[in-house]
């Protein structure tokens, strides 16, 4: 509390002539238990538009990159010497920084209407979407529709919910289903600025629909396996940080657009729009790393699942509870690979062997296509996010958040460099081909398995009594009512030789 009255008297005395400046991002090293509980506070308590960290301080000597809006640079700057923090300045204008790296992509701002009449009026269908660039959700929606029309043997639509502004939260489902086969699901964008992630799951789908005739690999899955694919998980958030692509404010926006909550933070009652949705699972909520501040880019919402699109994506991931193996959400950014707890430190399932290992198989995979390194362990950020949240309800095998390309000590951060986007999704789809392959193999093996019982089990079954055909005839029911006996005694004559033991 006295941080954020320091902090926002720091901000009325000095906020006067920046406007015309910029945004600038900066690098701070806490390198005291003190200052990096300082920043901690900071990050759960601080405005969105005044300090928004592009990463939660962690540990003492691990760096923090926070953006900060052109009014406040000044008083940040002198609060982090006041407190004599180590910093620099990473980025020192974010805004062209945004122009270089973005602005000459195409994102088709202005040829959505153009594209969305192609992919309408198009003679024949043309699954493949040019990857590398950036699509709006109406393109990328229109297209996930217009495949599950097309290639109906192959895939399915699905609406998981709707948004607080009533757009479709939209995926599809590959493979055909049967009882039996274990499911995989992949989602990207539950926060808006992470485009690189939304750009992965739609190379992922561009690669099974357009691929598998060449990629026996990708047959296989959906032979094999039901596979989920939603893109967007925020379709609002990412709409909104697509109506002003080069300003930091539009662009960097984190959370859902759910309406204005308010809430007193000790000098005055702030209002602000939107929820960390990943931060309103019902896993130690609002517990740690979370924020109770509506202006915080953490702010956890009212209460656990509020949000219409936290509350039905845990509902269709709980409505596959029993087949679901694997659950991978895609992030950026910091080049890891993540697993279950994240909410204490060296905190583990029970479990956590077996996630380790094919976690560690699946990052020497990816690092084998441009030997990019990714750590793999629980987080280091102290969070309580939906993989937490599935691993614990769901008892998901392998459950997993990668956090994508740029490494955590790379300047740009959610800037991807446009040449980094189609690798950036190649290298993580080989990653994420060691789980999928895991599931598969296991599911196979498991099959190959049963077979081989119930042929011994047809080979050994009999009756061991002689009369079994006249019980059965003087009484219809004795094969059901005495079921343990009669599978002793008369397992043949009764069409019992599936429960023998073998
Ligand atoms: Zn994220």
């Amino acid at each position: 509390m006295i941080l954020r009255v320091i902090l926002a008297l720091l901000i009325a005395v000095h906020s006067s002539c920046q406007e015309h400046g910029a945004f600038k991002v900066f690098r701070v090293l806490p390198t005291t238990n003190q200052q990096l509980l300082q920043m901690i506070r900071l990050f759960e308590t601080a405005d969105t538009d005044r300090a928004d960290f592009w990463h939660a301080p962690s540990v003492v000597n691990g760096t923090v990159d926070i953006m900060v809006a052109p009014e406040h640079t000044d008083q940040f700057r002198q609060y982090l010497e006041k407190h004599g923090y180590t910093f620099q300045v990473a980025i020192d204008d974010l805004h062209k920084l945004l122009i270089e790296k973005e602005g000459n992509l195409s994102t088709h701002s202005n040829d959505d209407a153009f594209f969305l009449k192609r992919l309408h009026d198009d003679v024949g269908f043309h699954s493949r979407l040019r990857m590398g660039e950036y699509y709006s959700y109406s393109v990328l929606s229109t297209w996930l529709e217009r495949i599950a029309e097309n290639m109906p043997d192959i895939a399915k639509l699905i609406k998981v919910g709707t948004t607080i502004e009533g757009r479709d939260i939209l995926g599809l489902k590959f493979g055909k289903d049967t009882p039996d086969k274990k499911i995989v699901v992949i989602d990207a964008g539950i926060h808006a600025r992470e485009w690189a992630a939304i750009h992965t799951a739609s190379y992922f789908i561009n690669l099974i629909v357009n691929g598998r005739e060449e990629d026996p690999q990708i047959q296989n899955y959906l032979d094999n396996i039901v596979l989920y694919i939603i893109p967007v998980l925020n379709p609002d958030g990412y709409e909104y940080t697509r109506t002003d692509k080069t300003n930091p404010r539009a662009r960097m926006w984190r959370k859902s657009r759910s309406p204005k909550a308010c809430a007193f933070d000790g000098v005055r009652n702030s209002c602000c729009m939107g929820v960390d949705l990943n931060r309103n699972f019902d896993f130690r909520f609002s517990e740690i790393g979370a924020s109770r501040y509506p202006c915080s880019e953490i702010y956890h919402g009212p209460s656990a699942f509020s949000e219409p699109e936290s509350k039905a994506y845990s509902q269709f991931l709980t409505s596959l509870k029993g087949r679901l193996e694997a659950y991978i959400t895609l992030h950026s950014y910091s080049q890891l690979w993540i697993y279950s707890y994240s909410h204490r430190k060296f905190t583990y399932a029970p479990d956590i062997e077996e996630t380790r290992r094919v976690a560690a198989k699946a990052v020497q995979e990816l690092g084998r296509m441009y030997g990019t390194k990714y750590r793999h362990g629980t987080g280091p950020e102290i969070i309580c996010g939906s993989t937490d949240w599935a691993k614990e309800t769901l008892k998901i095998k392998y459950s997993y958040t990668i956090e994508l390309r740029p490494g955590y000590e790379e300047w740009n951060g959610f800037v991807l460099d446009k040449n980094q986007l189609i690798p950036t999704a190649k290298e993580t789809w080989a990653g994420v081909t060691v789980v999928l392959d895991e599931v598969t193999n296991q599911w196979k093996s498991s099959r190959v398995r049963e077979s081989e019982l119930s042929r011994l089990r047809q080979e050994k079954c009999s009756d061991r009594l002689p009369g079994c055909a006249y019980w059965l005839q003087s009484s219809p029911n004795i094969c059901r009512f005495s079921q343990s006996t009669m599978v002793r005694d008369c397992a043949k004559t009764c069409n019992l030789c599936h429960m023998i033991a073998v």
